[in-house]
């Protein structure tokens, strides 16, 4: 194998089991980069096949999205609309990579953004034209054509193949001015559970550093944000760069703040003992949007607080 951002060889791993299914998965970090990556690698066609069919499936139980499924998607879009307000992105036409069940585009219509999404998976695309009468077509990445003044990828990076050929592809769809906006999960957050940091459907897994220098070819970057998840907001570059890698420093403390994303750091630092309680709370509230439409829980998250 070669490292999709540095193309050097050397490799330490990082995990040899899938976190969820228990099934055998080597998952690197490179030497010289420190980019994580899963190796083997799917094929392109055993990609498309898996995201077209089985992907919501697996991890979902789903063919179509479940009233709880929206309601966290509602909230999750109503917070990244507010990172893209707070960072003066407040309209354009906007193109939304991995659309789900189109709630970040509805919304984002609402909010006064020109959005439409695109989305592999059948059954989820046609629930966001049915439900939301929004323009969600069913397409990846490469079927994307035109120029758009803001381009978002939720938890869609992690997923495919080359990270690097993906940043050529979006510098090629934005406006000179335009913006990208991209979260996915952040490696180093110690509020994952190591029961599920490392599984199959994540090719890639990034910290800031490496999430900047996978783009920095393309892209600069404009705000970062680290939680839970990793949001990072890139601008075009006028002219391709050399990358940007890693510095030494970062690439020496690597390997132990990874070694410390265990249970006791978890359940500790990461905060791991109050999500029971999160999660009794979480379930009352699923609880009561279980009967609901996607329409009636945008309404109903409308007047909770944000
Ligand atoms: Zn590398």
């Amino acid at each position: 194998m070669s490292c999709n951002l540095c193309h050097q060889t050397r490799f330490n791993l990082v995990a040899n089991t899938d976190a969820k299914s228990g099934a055998p998965l080597n998952v690197y970090f490179c030497e010289f980069c420190g980019l994580i990556q899963q190796s083997p690698l799917p094929s392109a066609d055993q990609l498309h096949d898996y995201y077209s069919t089985s992907y919501r499936l697996d991890y979902k139980g789903t063919w179509h999205p479940k009233p709880k499924h929206i309601f966290r998607s509602v909230r999750c879009a109503r917070s990244r609309l507010e990172f893209l307000r707070k960072s003066g992105i407040r309209d354009g036409l906007l193109l939304d990579i991995g659309a789900s069940s189109g709630e970040f585009v509805a919304l984002a219509r609402q909010a006064g953004f020109d959005a439409s999404g695109v989305e592999p998976n059948q059954g989820y695309a046609e629930y966001a034209r049915s439900e939301y009468h929004i323009p969600v077509t069913t397409a990846g990445l490469n079927q994307i054509e035109g120029q758009y003044d803001v381009i978002t990828l939720f938890h869609v990076l992690e997923h495919l193949l080359s990270p690097a050929e993906v940043f050529q592809h979006l510098h090629s769809l934005l406006k000179p001015d335009g913006k990208l906006f991209i979260e996915v999960p952040w490696v180093l957050s110690g509020s994952i559970a190591p029961s599920n940091r490392y599984f199959k459907a994540h090719l890639y897994y990034f910290d800031v550093e490496t999430l900047q220098a996978s783009a920095s070819a393309y892209f600069d970057v404009i705000s970062t944000c680290v939680l839970g998840n990793l949001r990072m907001i890139m601008q075009p570059r006028p002219a391709i760069a050399p990358l940007s890698l890693p510095s030494a420093d970062y690439l020496a403390a690597l390997p132990a703040r990874l070694h410390r994303q265990g249970w006791l750091n978890y359940l500790t630092h990461g905060g791991g003992f109050f999500k029971l309680a999160d999660k009794v709370h979480r379930l009352w509230q699923e609880n009561r949007v279980s009967r609901l439409r996607g329409r009636e829980i945008i309404t109903l998250c409308d007047r909770l607080p944000k």
